[in-house]
């Protein structure tokens, strides 16, 4: 889905954003505008005695803040939730960082404000430089702890109580404004920067306020005061709505909290369709934040753990007793249902570990193929999986996989694993399965010989469309070329689940296009057995799937195939889904997607 933004002048001054959906629901009602202007810092001399004194108060006072925010993350979100902020108090509390800050600036005798500055901006600095979202947003933290210290040096205060039940517009919104700004009866969050993924777009989740980020320039738009209409699902804001936009709004706030109460009241239905078949809805993972939503929203499962978010740079790459704590953890909350733990996919858009610089990451030195070259990194990972394997149901897959080498490669190391475990006396399932993501063309084609060799298969469209199309899934300028609808994609699914059933095995997807509700029939036809996407969409694919006709959708599936243009595949699935599933088609179908 884009997030690429456009405005719409529908009426005199009525103004249409368009960002990232990061917690739905609608609100209507006023803003507030959370200013955060960049705080100044000038370097200049200063007495370093006065600036210690300075230093100390404004950890002192930080740390009132960290433990008030985080008292009220317990309170309303649980312990697991509010970690984030044990962790930024760790921070604000670092002795060895701010025994370093001390000797510089008793050393350069330069003020507070800079040296504060200057160090913290280094270890950002080191953290920007990943494209992983999940990264930028771990240098947002440190941002988010510097800029407190700041603030306190400076003794200016960020306004936290407000009056009325406001829409809340900043420039990006941090995990703690998330937590603290919900004292209010805040009714949304809107902002500039951030992504669905990141920890205060999953706090808001978790707080149930709607919210919209990314929207890169809202606050450029706004004034306090001004009637907003934020809409969660789509990722639409509305500054200064017309009476019109005001009523359509209101109705489909109604409809959306109706059908919203009513999916997750039946989230844990069997997906079955209408003549009996049943195929698994699981979702997809990658904080250990997001694992209270599973049980809520009916997963069956994980269908994708990604495990490359646990490794912050290449200096830290976690150990078997971090990564096996953080499995266990998932395990034993998806029980009875299984986990599927994907070994690092690093490399590519994501972390990249390593001295040399690849011109094209893409095709380089990612996933499997880097993890073939570190076998005993590859090693160590199968024994924290296997080791929390006692604890419930796991499963592994490779990431990235070409060819069906590389698989037979992984297997021999995973035996290496199992006989190292077993020689130590530590238990372990025998018969865990593994098995591949298909998400590249040469292991589409060649799906049916991987097949061989595992026990299931899962598509991974994001690569598989990038790769398919040759378009880069994270350069902006080519988005509109990237088409998970474009016949070729769909025919290599086809391929790779009629691969997967030759074999007797089971094939499911985990790529973006699993959690798209306009697929849903079109995937169920072409005989998908298990769907796994970010939890807030399994009730909305449970809800299509329940009200099918799995050979209705086989016919329409082969009607799709027929189709050799993404935009008559489109139409087609658009059609379907305003017919059979309106409400679901006007709540949760992304904007460029409607009619
Ligand atoms: C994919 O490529 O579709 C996938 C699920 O993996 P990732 O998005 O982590 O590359
Ligand atoms: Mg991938």
């Amino acid at each position: 889905m884009s997030s690429e933004q456009y405005h719409t002048q529908k009426e005199a001054d009525e103004i249409v954003l368009k960002g990232v959906a990061a917690s739905p629901g609608i609100a209507i009602g006023t803003a507030v505008t959370l200013k955060k202007d960049g705080i100044v810092v000038e370097e200049r001399k200063a007495e370093p005695v006065h600036d210690l004194e300075r230093l100390q108060k404004s950890i002192d006072r930080s740390i009132y803040e960290l433990e008030k925010i985080y008292r009220t993350a317990v309170d309303k979100l649980g312990q697991d939730k509010a970690a984030i902020f044990e962790a930024q108090l760790l921070m604000v509390s670092d002795p060895i960082f701010f025994s370093g800050v001390k000797t510089r600036i008793e050393a350069e005798k330069k003020n507070v404000e800079f040296i504060v500055s200057d160090e913290f901006s280094k270890q950002v600095r080191q953290l920007r430089k990943s494209d992983n979202e999940l990264f930028r947003q771990r240098a947002y933290e440190i941002e988010d702890v510097k800029n407190r210290i700041l603030r306190n040096l400076t003794e200016a205060h960020l306004k936290s109580k407000f009056e009325g039940k406001p829409i809340v517009v900043t420039s990006d919104l941090t995990p703690a404004d998330a937590v603290l700004l919900s004292r209010n009866e805040v009714l949304g969050y809107v902002s500039d920067f951030g992504g669905a993924r990141s920890h205060a777009s999953i706090l808001s989740r978790s707080l149930g306020i709607p919210a919209v980020v990314g929207l890169k320039d809202a606050t450029k738009h706004v004034h306090d005061g001004m009637k907003v209409i934020l809409d969660g699902y789509r990722g639409v804001v509305v500054f200064n709505p017309t009476e019109e936009s005001v009523r359509n709004y209101t109705e489909k706030k109604e409809w959306c909290e109706q059908l919203d109460s009513e999916l997750l009241s039946e989230a844990s239905e069997a997906a079955r369709t209408t003549d009996g078949r049943r195929v698994l809805v699981e979702a997809n993972v990658e904080l250990l934040e997001e694992l209270p939503l599973l049980k809520p929203h009916g997963a069956d499962g994980i269908g994708l753990f990604r495990t490359e978010p646990l490794i912050i740079d290449a200096e830290s790459i976690p150990d078997e007793e971090m990564q096996f704590e953080t499995f266990r953890k998932a395990v034993v909350e998806a029980t009875p249902n299984p986990v599927v733990f994907r070994t690092f996919d690093i490399g590519g858009d994501k972390l990249f570990v390593g001295d040399h610089d690849e011109p094209n990451p893409f095709l380089g030195w990612r996933g499997i193929r880097m993890m073939l070259d570190r076998p005993d990194m590859l090693k160590e990972q199968f024994r924290a999986i296997l080791r929390a394997s006692v604890f419930g149901k796991c499963r592994i897959m490779y990431p990235m996989v070409a060819s069906d080498e590389e698989v037979v490669r992984a297997n021999a190391l995973l035996e290496e694993a199992k006989a190292s475990l077993s020689s130590a006396g530590v238990a372990f399932d025998r018969d865990i399965e593994v098995g591949v993501m298909i998400e590249i063309p040469s292991a589409a084609l060649m799906s049916k010989e991987i097949a061989r060799h595992v026990k299931f298969l899962s598509i991974g469209t994001n690569d598989l469309t990038q790769y398919l199309l040759a378009v880069d899934r994270t350069n902006e300028l080519v988005a509109n070329v990237f088409d998970e609808f474009h016949p070729s994609v769909i025919r290599t699914v086809k391929l790779i689940i009629d691969s997967g059933h030759g074999a007797g095995i089971r094939v499911a997807m985990c790529g973006e296009m699993a959690g798209n509700p306009l697929a849903t029939v079109m995937l169920l036809g072409l005989g998908l057995d298990e769907f796994s996407a970010v939890s807030s969409m399994l009730p909305v694919l449970k809800k299509i799937i329940r009200g099918t006709n799995y050979k209705s959708a086989r016919r329409f599936a082969r009607q799709i195939l027929k189709l050799d243009s993404a935009d008559d595949i489109k139409r087609l699935l658009i059609g379907y889904l305003k017919t059979h599933f309106e409400r679901i088609y006007h709540t949760t179908i992304s904007e460029e997607y409607v009619e």
